[in-house]
């Protein structure tokens, strides 16, 4: 194989790699240099083609090139447990709850298996019967799914996943189930449940009672009998308010969702992975990849356009990279492993979209960026797809595809996922998933420095320009807009628009155009100003089920004293 002598690695990429990637020995030495963990990476995954009578060195220098020249990188339990002891490589699970308590602890047993093996894990607490129900062999009364999710965050702190990441849960709650209101409020208090996302499943039935003005029924799960009704409307501002209060809960789109399952006859899908991307089965796990599409660019600034042979190439090699990593994979559980072996999902998304606009010279909240997102996804999805059909061919369709929606075959039932990106957008030294850039002049403590680094896009353009000096450097730092500086032209200012200066309803638009074209759901922040009102997160929530969102999460700047659970939490 052909080894690269240099990756272009930023100091930030240099340092959590050796933080949590590379090999370490008993002493706690490293042992391998980042472009050894990527060797071991591709002839790992690669290695899956023995089974097929494939070759295995071709695609072993193709994995190897594309994650060394930064153009595509795997979730990180690839990249740390490929050719390592434990060998698992996914980073999103869903596991059921089922309501007796053998099955609860269970479910935590199985979440703290899968931290420890570096996943995050979702769960519908929606089967389990309300607060205060019956319990026949005990005789006493249920506490109910908020309390026994207490638990599950106890459990998640205590497991550290090999000290490289703290766990990751989802928690999803119908909104008819009867103890919906002390769901909705659970992280109200900011100490609370803090390994836990939440997320309210809105159902069809109960968007249109917030339409009319209706009561919906609230039904215990335990006898499937109403037990309550709620004005829809009261129960739909209560989830704004705490969202406006501090970003939780968010919500899914739980039957739109389910009209995307592609396999129907295996059951309904209930719950994401903590970051929302992810829908799945019960049982069901999923391995994601990014492709940087900062490096999908060619031509000089002022003339660049997308490069869609790259990118061609690119998706067609991510497909069977993350094909190979379902084969590769060693799962902790005989169920997980014979759902996943079934249905062999896999998430190809995109990270850098925001450096790439900033390329082609795109304000971010413009209809040409947000026609780019649908293109650019469109053409994913279809090449993806068509390297899933091709796979099939030679390999054989997922084994549960006569239950599936497809009549053609394919190799894996969905393709695309947009994930939130939070550590390999650090690696790749890009912005991460499809968000907006905070600043265009960074602060970072590197070792006993503070390093300023500017954007590299912005940093190009302004040499150019004649106007880059480290008096704009200084005037920049700290900043998280550039309006209304009048030494930087017009022109440059219209396209270095940051996460302050974008209006949450081109945030919503770009989650949009991007879920057009992708088969599971889209990580993405909608962020609002802290001086954001209730009525302006309401009008988010409206217009992403009016534009076929799968969910959405909201963030008012400043409403959380520290952001708790974000997905790159090392630290
Ligand atoms: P990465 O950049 O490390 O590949 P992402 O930020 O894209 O990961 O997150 C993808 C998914 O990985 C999340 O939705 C979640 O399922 C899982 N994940 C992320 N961070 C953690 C964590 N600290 N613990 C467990 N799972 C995590």
């Amino acid at each position: 194989m052909e080894r690269r002598k240099e990756i272009e690695l930023s100091e930030n990429a240099e340092q959590i790699l050796k933080a949590r990637y590379l090999k370490k020995n008993g002493d706690g030495e490293l042992i391998e240099t980042p472009e050894e963990m990527f060797y071991r990476v591709a002839r790992n995954i690669a290695e899956a083609n023995q089974k097929y009578d494939e070759p295995v060195e071709p695609a072993a220098q193709k994995f190897y090139d594309v994650m060394t020249a930064l153009e595509f990188l795997p979730n990180s339990p690839t990249l740390m447990n490929a050719d390592n002891d434990l060998q698992q490589l996914s980073a999103c699970f869903v596991l059921p709850v089922e309501d007796s308590m053998e099955d609860i602890f269970e479910a935590i047993k199985n979440a703290a298996l899968i931290h420890k093996s570096g996943g995050g894990t979702g769960f519908s607490f929606s089967r389990l019967r309300p607060r205060d129900d019956r319990v026949r062999s005990t005789g006493g009364v249920a506490s109910g799914p908020v309390s026994f999710m207490h638990v599950f965050d106890a459990a998640t702190d205590t497991v550290k996943q090999g000290g490289k990441r703290r766990g990751a849960n989802m928690g999803v709650l119908r909104v008819d189930h009867p103890d919906i209101r002390e769901f909705i409020s659970c992280k109200e208090d900011e100490d609370e449940l803090n390994n836990f996302n939440i997320s309210v499943a809105l159902t069809e039935n109960f968007m249109k009672a917030v339409e009319s003005g209706g009561t919906y029924e609230l039904i215990n799960p335990r006898t499937e009998e109403a037990v309550a009704s709620e004005n829809a409307r009261e129960i739909f501002e209560m989830v704004v308010e705490r969202a406006h209060g501090n970003g939780e809960p968010g919500i899914i789109f739980l039957d739109r969702i389910n009209e995307d399952n592609p396999t129907p006859a295996l059951g309904d899908i209930e719950s994401t992975n903590p970051c929302g991307e992810q829908p799945l089965l019960p049982y069901e796990a999923c391995n994601l990849g990014s492709i940087n599409l900062s490096r999908m660019v060619k031509g000089e600034p002022g003339q660049a356009g997308i490069d869609y042979d790259k990118l061609e190439e690119t998706t067609r090699t991510a497909v069977r990279f993350l094909d190979n990593v379902i084969d590769m994979n060693e799962f902790p559980l005989a169920e997980i492993e014979e759902m996943v072996r079934g249905n062999r999902k896999i998430g190809l998304g995109v990270m850098g979209y925001s450096d790439m606009l900033l390329k082609l010279g795109l304000p971010y909240d413009s209809k040409p960026a947000v026609n780019t997102a649908r293109e650019i996804m469109e053409f994913i999805r279809e090449t993806a797809r068509s390297e899933s059909h091709r796979l099939a061919e030679k390999r054989g369709p997922f084994p549960n595809y006569q239950d599936s929606i497809y009549d053609k075959p394919y190799r894996n039932a969905t393709t695309t996922t947009i994930a939130p990106t939070g550590s390999i957008s650090i690696l790749a030294d890009t912005s991460s998933g499809i968000e907006p850039i905070f600043a265009l002049c960074y602060e970072r403590n590197v070792l006993d420095d503070t390093l300023i680094e500017v954007h590299p896009v912005f940093k190009e353009m302004a040499e150019k320009r004649g106007i880059l000096s480290d008096e704009l450097i200084d005037s920049l730092t700290g900043r998280n807009s550039i309006q209304d500086m009048e030494k930087i032209p017009r022109d440059i200012r219209d396209i270095f628009v940051t996460a302050h200066d974008i209006s949450p309803e081109w945030h919503v638009r770009t989650q949009a155009a991007f879920q057009e074209n992708v088969d599971n759901a889209v990580s993405k922040t909608v962020n609002f100003r802290n001086d954001a009102t209730i009525d302006d997160v309401r009008e988010v929530y409206r217009l992403a089920y009016e534009l076929g969102c799968k969910g959405v999460t909201i963030y008012r700047d400043g409403s959380r004293s520290e952001q708790v659970l974000t997905t790159d939490d090392s630290q």
